[in-house]
């Protein structure tokens, strides 16, 4: 399941990418060209545009009347049963997949602290960003395991 955002819900693509979904947002302010990227890379739409939610050309379209990022993403779990199976494996910031790294590379870049309490890093190849399941891991997982049940 892979997804196009329009600009405006931004910070949702960041949930669900971290969640391990393919979220792109699209910068193009036409609704013609978000539409053709979601049929030619069989991306759900998801809009706060009642105008696009309403073209037909797109197979599958969701138009989310929430103003919360957390509510639009309850809405999503219940509707396309979303889960948690791949979180962990996406940048929230770019969406490209993360790779494991090891301990030892990761090295003095990040703070002690941190080095010394965790032992599995992922880095974002394409934006050189680090992550380990701290506490924003440990909050998602919980948002979407409690999402699930409700
Ligand atoms: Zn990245």
């Amino acid at each position: 399941m892979k997804f196009i955002l329009t600009s405006e819900l931004n910070k949702l693509a960041k949930k669900l990418r971290f969640l391990g979904y393919n979220s792109t947002v699209s910068r193009s302010l036409s609704s013609h060209t978000t539409i053709r990227i979601a049929i030619k890379e069989e991306r759900i739409l998801l809009t706060r545009s009642v105008k696009l939610a309403k073209d037909k050309r797109c197979f599958t379209r969701i138009l989310l009347v929430d103003d919360e990022p957390a509510d639009q993403l309850r809405y999503l779990f219940h509707e396309l049963k979303l889960n948690h199976d791949n979180i962990f494996t996406r940048c929230p910031d770019c969406n490209s997949e993360l790779q494991n790294i090891p301990v030892e590379k990761v090295g003095i870049t990040l703070p002690a602290k941190v080095l010394a309490n965790y032992s599995e890093f992922k880095v974002c190849r394409k934006c050189g960003k680090y992550y380990w399941k701290g506490t924003h891991y440990e909050k998602t997982l919980a948002l979407a395991q409690d999402y699930m049940k409700s």
